[in-house]
């Protein structure tokens, strides 16, 4: 998988840990997550990485609610969160390795094929 890539899962993921660990913090019996102040020390090193609109982007989404705002690439040219038909340059665009925002549900498109392969 590709650094850039690797790096926008990254981030999505301390995203969600830093979503759960602020939601529920109070629920009784659940396992000890980690503190904020440690999962702040994770994305600190992930700020340098990844351009202000991506990481922007990722936030809002997981600060929504939504469990997953970068998503795969489905059946070479459907968003993987609403199924949307992607445009041929777009699905070009994501398969070069780069990502594209869906302009339906607002997703970030990645290639997940890249992702699965690389792994
Ligand atoms: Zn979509």
């Amino acid at each position: 998988m590709n650094a850039r890539l690797q790096s926008f899962l990254h981030y999505q993921a301390l995203e969600l840990e830093r979503f759960r660990v602020l939601h529920h913090a109070q629920r009784r019996g659940a396992v000890r997550a980690r503190s904020l102040e440690e999962i702040e020390r994770d994305v600190g090193s992930l700020l340098t990485v990844i351009e202000p609109a991506i990481r922007n982007r990722i936030s809002l989404l997981i600060r929504n609610g939504q469990p997953t705002a970068l998503v795969p690439l489905e059946d070479e040219c459907y968003c993987g969160g609403c199924h949307r038909r992607l445009t041929a340059r777009e699905a070009q665009l994501v398969r070069l390795g780069d990502v594209v925002t869906c302009e339906r549900c607002n997703r970030l498109i990645y290639d997940g094929q890249e992702a699965v392969g690389a792994a």
